[in-house]
């Protein structure tokens, strides 16, 4: 278990961008042959989304050149589940759980508090929600969320294949729930469990009252506990507006200089 959690982070790197390549082009081919909704978008357009992802990757990593690995692992021992002696096999799904509901609150407070909606509203800005949506977070959000997960890391105590397998879940999970894939009946059974890409549609609605909702990354459990889960929105998916109305465009440059408008 020890060779195989040093081979993982070792290759931490490598990895993440193959799975995450993987996965893009998979639901690229799912949104093209079960679309949810017809929208045209622009090669233009999704090629920013993409690019931003590539920013926020270079520029995570300038900032914290081991990744939340390395601090896992200077942290080995620590944290809250060092603290309750948690045995073995309760700390890895433990620190997936816990890393999870960070994520939830994480969310949820770009929300509520002003400052950081700024941010968080370039991501909410894309009008024709699709895979490339699940890479296009401001560099500013970026950074603090890199912030808030590292300090998750180091309360929890999570050990550092946790923190991969996290890391990987997590952009997976985000390209997953903004592909614009329909999934039919599967996606109302997948929602008992997890977060699926009708759930998270809603939350890009304009409407106050939907995007307020359906906070969770991975997990759809927080929502429920927390009284923010609505499974069905006012208007039929495929009708859904979805965007900014105050964000008059929502190409790659307009993403970039969004939080800076008045
Ligand atoms: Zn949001
Ligand atoms: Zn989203």
């Amino acid at each position: 278990m020890a060779e195989f959690a040093d081979f993982i982070s070792a290759h931490e790197a490598a990895l993440r961008g193959g799975v995450m390549l993987t996965l893009l082009v998979l639901f690229f081919g799912l949104e093209r042959a079960l679309p949810r909704r017809r929208q045209n978008i622009a090669p233009s357009h999704a090629a920013g989304n993409l690019f931003i992802g590539v920013i926020n990757a270079g520029l995570v990593r300038l900032i914290v050149p081991g990744g939340l690995v390395a601090l896992a692992l200077w942290n080995s021992g620590g944290g809250l589940l060092g603290l309750v002696h948690a045995p073995d096999w309760l700390i890895f799904p433990a620190s997936l759980i816990l890393l999870d509901l960070v994520l939830y609150w994480h969310h949820r407070l770009f929300h509520e508090i002003p400052f950081l909606w700024r941010w968080h509203g370039a991501h909410h800005s894309d009008r024709t929600l699709n895979v490339t949506s699940g890479l296009r977070f401001h560099p500013g959000e970026a950074l603090i969320s890199t912030a808030i997960k590292a300090m998750a890391v180091l309360l929890i105590g999570a050990p550092a294949l946790a923190v991969i397998c996290f890391e990987i879940l997590l952009n997976g999970a985000s390209l997953f729930n903004h592909a614009n894939w329909r999934l039919g009946r599967l996606d109302g059974i997948l929602q008992k469990l997890i977060v699926t890409p009708d759930m998270h549609r809603l939350h890009h609605s304009r409407l106050p009252q939907e995007s307020r909702m359906n906070y969770g990354f991975f997990l759809s459990l927080w929502d429920r506990i927390f009284g923010t889960y609505k499974c069905r929105p006012a208007q039929a998916h495929e009708m859904i507006e979805l965007g900014l109305a105050e964000a008059e465009n929502d190409n790659f440059i307009a993403a970039l200089m969004h939080p800076f408008k008045r």
